[in-house]
């Protein structure tokens, strides 16, 4: 009862509070389920997505653009843009659906929407009138592929006769349109069809991207027939939406922003990690072949030196030998007489001998017979006196008709007998010359002494008052002095 009194109390007084209540409690029950769903909506899935296939994105792109994207032999969609859009799908939590068709096929589709997104494709102002774009994906070189055998021939040139092969509705289709206006082109459908014409010989010249033709002709295992002749291009891939779609496009650039670098590169890795149209065992050759040549330089200049070297030394001692030797007798000039006459003096422990000759009455050689018969007679002299020399002697011509000899370790007996054999062996017989024999004799003026430490030049000069002595005694006679 009190229950009913005080309901019928509490329905008495408030009544149209409580109805109040209730209503506002259903109001914000509506609101917060409508606002919780549009915000559940709008943080997963995309606004374009959420009009037609709110959990499905469409991505179109080429079926044969090997490595960016292409159906492989069982008709799957594979390759790096397939891959990233996958990475993008899985991060996003969006499902990824592809159509993948001829090029220019790939553009209509997202143009006419068929498909929601292009996976990538290189910006032009043609195109930028159809699509927004998103972000980078990869970057593209665009290369002039020449058959090897034409790759000497200017490129202008070469396209006066051989046809410019594209592919229809490419970056590149309009781009050599502006680059080569008097080419000829020959569209392709796409990469496949291009680079298959490219290696059955009817295709010589094509622009295709670095990466793309890299893919097809090193899978064909043609990579050495076409070669990159000029880089045309560097461009970025990029996602593209139909113009204006601008939610759309937030969305997958806020989605690409999500996904880790590692993936990006991880999947850049994967596709772009090919070898170039070289041959593999290009760059190894080719440093082997400069390290060939570099070390048969390296022997080459060392067998030339070596060869100069000894041509160098037999050259010197050519050199020294008519430095130091007398041209017309073969013994020492005055000049090596003396040095050695110096250094022997210098280094012996032994007496010393210096002899001092000269030829008796030579003018009247010369005036009679002439200089020539003059110089068989030096030689002839020459000649007889070296031949009663032993090793150790030094013989030297110091003038015209004057000559030295020097020895060491004689006694004074030995020193006086070495005099007068010298001096005597000349005059004992005549001397054989063009003009016939002639009796020739010498002067001879000997110094000797067991000292050390003398001066080499007063002993030359005292020799030289011995032997004018001798002269002035009648000449063919010896001068003795020890001193
Ligand atoms: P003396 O007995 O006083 O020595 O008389 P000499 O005639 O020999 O006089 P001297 O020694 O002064 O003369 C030297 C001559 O020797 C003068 C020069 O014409 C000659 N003569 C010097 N060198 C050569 C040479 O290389 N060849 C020839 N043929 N003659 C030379
Ligand atoms: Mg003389
Ligand atoms: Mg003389």
């Amino acid at each position: 009862m009190i229950y009913d009194a005080c309901t019928i109390k509490v329905t008495k007084n408030c009544r149209v509070s409580l109805q109040l209540l209730c209503f506002t409690r259903c109001l914000l029950a509506i609101s917060a389920y409508f606002f919780l769903t549009a915000c559940n909506v709008y943080a997963a899935v995309p606004p374009a997505v959420i009009k037609s296939e709110p959990t499905t994105l469409i991505i179109a792109n080429s079926k044969a653009w090997k490595p960016f994207s292409y159906l492989d032999v069982q008709g799957e969609p594979r390759g790096l843009l397939i891959d990233l859009w996958k990475e993008f799908a899985q991060v996003n939590q969006v499902r990824v659906e592809f159509l993948l068709t001829d090029w220019q096929e790939s553009l209509e589709n997202v143009s006419q929407g068929k498909a929601d997104i292009h996976a990538g494709l290189l910006w032009s102002a043609e195109r930028a009138k159809l699509f927004d774009y998103g972000n980078d994906l990869a970057k593209l070189d665009g290369q002039v592929f020449v058959e090897q055998s034409l790759l000497s021939t200017p490129l202008e040139l070469l396209l006066k006769t051989e046809a410019l092969g594209v592919i229809k509705g490419s970056y590149e289709d309009s781009f050599v349109r502006g680059e080569f206006p008097f080419a000829k082109l020959i569209r392709f459908n796409n990469n496949e069809q291009m680079i298959s014409a490219a290696l059955n010989g009817s295709l010589k010249v094509f622009v295709a991207d670095f990466q793309v033709a890299n893919f097809y002709l090193f899978t064909a295992n043609e990579r050495n027939i076409f070669s990159p002749s000029r880089h045309v291009y560097t461009a970025s891939v990029k996602p593209a939406v139909h113009k204006g779609n601008q939610e759309l496009l937030d969305f997958v650039k806020q989605g690409f922003n999500q996904v880790e670098q590692d993936a990006f590169n991880r999947i850049q890795r994967k596709w772009l990690h090919v070898e170039t149209v070289y041959p593999n065992y290009l760059v190894p050759l080719m440093l082997g072949l400069l390290l060939c040549m570099i070390a048969f330089y390296i022997i080459q200049l060392k067998r030339t030196v070596i060869n100069r070297t000894k041509e160098l030394s037999i050259a010197n001692k050519e050199l020294q030998l008519l430095a130091s030797k007398d041209e017309l007798t073969g013994i020492n000039n005055r000049r090596n007489f003396i040095e050695e006459f110096k250094r022997h003096n210098k280094q012996r422990s032994d007496s010393l001998t210096l002899l001092l000759f000269d030829i008796d009455r030579f003018k009247g050689v010369n005036d009679s017979f002439g200089h020539l018969v003059g110089d068989q007679t030096i030689q002839a002299i020459v000649k007889r006196v070296s031949s009663i020399l032993s090793q150790q002697a030094i013989f030297g011509r110091i003038g015209g008709e004057e000559f030295c000899v020097f020895m060491t370790g004689l006694n004074e007996q030995q020193a006086v007998r070495f005099a007068s054999n010298i001096q005597a062996c000349i005059s004992r017989h005549k001397v054989m010359t063009d003009a016939g024999e002639l009796a020739v004799s010498v002067s001879l003026g000997a110094v000797y002494s067991d000292k050390k430490e003398l001066d080499c030049k007063q002993l030359l000069s005292k020799a030289d008052l011995l032997m004018y002595s001798a002269k002035s005694r009648g000449r063919n006679c010896f001068e003795f002095e020890i001193v």
